[in-house]
């Protein structure tokens, strides 16, 4: 099964695939953690994506849909969940070749609706453990106070350079602007489903088991 998780910065869309990748034994596939780690590693093309992400701008489809081929090519999985890809119709395109000529196709979409003024606070306050990536919030889940993370104990927690007020003002721009028509784009072709990201993150999640239940 191969799905698409599919919404603004802040939605959520990183913590719900990682709660698939648990439960379901899917592989996850986040164009955004395979350019950090391309940056933290100083790779040439590391390099050349830091200042564009750092504003919270797009990176281009041709590295991004090389980074998804090479992972498709490489990885047996019963499953993809892709995170924060595609985000642009010419990567929707390229996505339904890469998974065409593995003789594979989309089982669903899934929009992640949540309110624009929610995000800014969600994103801004954001952490996350530097060995697990459990995610953590200033206010709502704030990280441990004895300094160890709650899921595996490690000690380093990261925030990422673009969860600032202005980077994330573009980065919703880029969403409205390259990414919202692909809900239209999948709603055509039958694929999309809308749920409600809003809600606790155990609801979220057994809305996202609904949908996917009945792909
Ligand atoms: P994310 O972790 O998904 O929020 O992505 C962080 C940043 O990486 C984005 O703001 C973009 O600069 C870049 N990025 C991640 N995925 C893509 C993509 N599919 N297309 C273009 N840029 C991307």
């Amino acid at each position: 099964m191969n799905i698409i998780l599919l919404g603004p910065p802040g939605a959520g869309k990183g913590t719900q695939a990682r709660r698939l990748v648990d439960e379901r034994n899917m592989v996850q596939l986040s164009t955004g953690d395979m350019l950090r780690a391309a940056k933290d590693s100083g790779t040439e093309m590391g390099k050349l994506v830091a200042e564009v992400m750092a504003k919270g701008l797009l990176v281009t489809d041709e590295i991004v849909i090389g980074l998804i081929e090479e992972q498709l090519e490489t990885v047996e999985a019963t499953g993809f969940i892709f995170d924060g890809f595609p985000r642009t119709l010419a990567q929707a395109d390229a996505l339904n070749a890469l998974l065409g000529r593995k003789g594979q196709s989309l089982d669903a979409v899934i929009e992640m609706k949540v309110n624009d003024d929610a995000l800014v606070s969600r994103v801004t306050g954001r952490s996350t453990c530097g060995a697990c990536g459990e995610v953590y919030h200033d206010e709502t889940k704030p990280q441990p106070a004895d300094g160890k993370c709650s899921n595996c104990g490690a000690s380093e927690f990261k925030r990422r350079a673009d969860d600032n007020e202005d980077a994330f003002r573009t980065r919703l721009l880029a969403y409205y602007r390259d990414t919202s028509p692909l809900i239209g784009y999948y709603y055509a072709k039958g694929q999309h489903s809308a749920i409600d990201g809003m809600a606790a993150m155990d609801a979220v999640a057994g809305e996202i088991k609904e949908v996917l239940d009945k792909a």
